[in-house]
């Protein structure tokens, strides 16, 4: 019983740090105790071990795995890919060796069906480039979406690729390139993922999923015999629940490595694609990229402290035409308008929305000056549009169909 006991601390532990490292620092939860826990995690407790690092080996062993890890996470390369399918296929052959001829055919012939698509969808999330922005395809990139005047103004230039920035773009300094819709750079299949191969990492994330989930199925199918035994099914549940302790502990011991634990790892972790799979239906229903979640997050936090204004661009436009009656101010409206990137001529896009919104932040919690009459100071994110959310179904289209 202790044995079990001590998989399963073992197993919720695993599964609560990897959630809590993996979404702790999403903007929902960063005012939460998770969001505390996950700050304690990846910021003190790593600045602790540095300081205790620095006074025992003179920083040697902190260097030595800052070089790791930038190496592994911080530079493109295939180390976490290799090892990614180096664990899936290892499992699946372990497992598979020695549990085929423990199952029934009704429960194999769905083995390809489950086995194949995770495999197919890295090596399309592995090997796309159709989301790099080249100048081949640059002017077609930036008529993909408008500039929202919030998130992405127009003019930017990467000073790497030496090319407009496009809305929804960023430079991965990893890829090398400007990636057209960037939601982020995913380790896992060594590349970014962006317009063109992100709907391949949903069905990844998905497929991954239920593969595991399968596995953890078979290995239960395997063991069930000797989970439920004549003398555990008709005791009372206080004492059922020790029974069924020592049966499941009988069956992991039945099962081994191969089965029992494949099974376990699969069932432990199989929220991990799932959970990373149901964020992303989220993002989808918002319209808003990884991405583009950190910078909504800076606006609350802005907004929230109270230093951001908006305005139309009608509105800055002709505050900043010499002849309009407002014109007093025109050459300050001028020179923010030229700032903001607000023109007369918008640049034709594909998108079919538009908005005529723009917000600016200032420093000093007042509307720019001698504007004051033009700028309103806003509360709330419900305030401002979001300009690439055309509604939850539509924006899932766009996705399905590699935009
Ligand atoms: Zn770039
Ligand atoms: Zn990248």
């Amino acid at each position: 019983m202790g044995y079990l006991k001590n998989i399963a601390i073992a197993v919720l532990a695993l599964s609560l740090f990897t959630f809590v490292v993996l979404f702790g620092q999403l903007p929902a939860l960063r005012k939460t105790p998770l969001g505390t826990l996950q700050r304690a995690l990846c910021l003190h407790l790593p600045n602790g071990l540095r300081s205790v690092d620095s006074r025992v080996t003179g920083g040697n062993i902190t260097s030595k795995s800052r070089r790791l890890g930038q190496y592994l996470f911080y530079e493109q390369n295939p180390v976490v890919l290799i090892l990614f399918l180096f664990l899936l296929t290892g499992s699946a052959a372990l497992f598979l060796w020695n549990a085929l001829h423990r199952l029934p055919m009704s429960l194999i012939v769905p083995l390809p069906i489950v086995l194949i698509p995770p495999y197919w969808f890295t090596y399309l999330c592995a090997t796309d480039t159709d989301h790099y922005i080249t100048p081949a395809n640059h002017q077609d990139r930036l008529r993909d979406y408008p500039y929202d005047h919030v998130l992405f103004r127009p003019g930017a230039i990467c000073k790497t690729c030496n090319l407009v920035k496009p809305a929804r773009s960023k430079h991965c300094s990893l890829c090398g390139h400007c990636v057209a819709k960037c939601d982020h750079h995913c380790p896992w299949v060594n590349n970014c993922l962006g317009r063109g191969n992100y709907s391949f990492f949903l069905a990844l994330l998905l497929t991954l999923g239920v593969l595991q989930l399968y596995g953890a199925y078979l290995s239960y199918w395997i063991l069930k015999p000797y989970l439920v035994t004549d003398a555990t099914r008709s005791l009372p549940w206080r004492e059922y629940l020790p029974e069924l302790g020592d049966a499941m502990v009988e069956a992991v011991n039945m099962g081994g490595l191969s089965i029992a634990g494949v099974g376990l790892l699969a069932a432990s972790t199989a929220a991990l694609p799932l959970g990373l799979f149901a964020y992303h239906c989220y993002l989808i229903w918002a319209g808003m990229t990884t991405n583009e979640t950190q910078k909504w997050a800076d606006w609350r936090d802005d907004i929230a402290d109270g230093g951001v204004f908006k305005t139309s661009r009608e509105a800055l436009l002709s505050h900043s035409r010499p002849r309009s009656p407002e014109g007093a101010n025109g050459a300050a409206s001028t020179g923010l308008a030229v700032h903001l990137g607000v023109t007369e001529e918008e640049p034709q896009v594909r998108w079919p929305i538009s908005s005529a919104q723009v917000i600016v932040r200032t420093n000093d919690g007042r509307p720019p000056r001698g504007q004051e009459t033009l700028w309103t100071q806003i509360w709330s994110l419900s305030d401002v549009d979001n300009l690439y959310d055309l509604g939850g179904w539509d924006n899932l289209m766009e996705v399905l169909n590699g935009r």
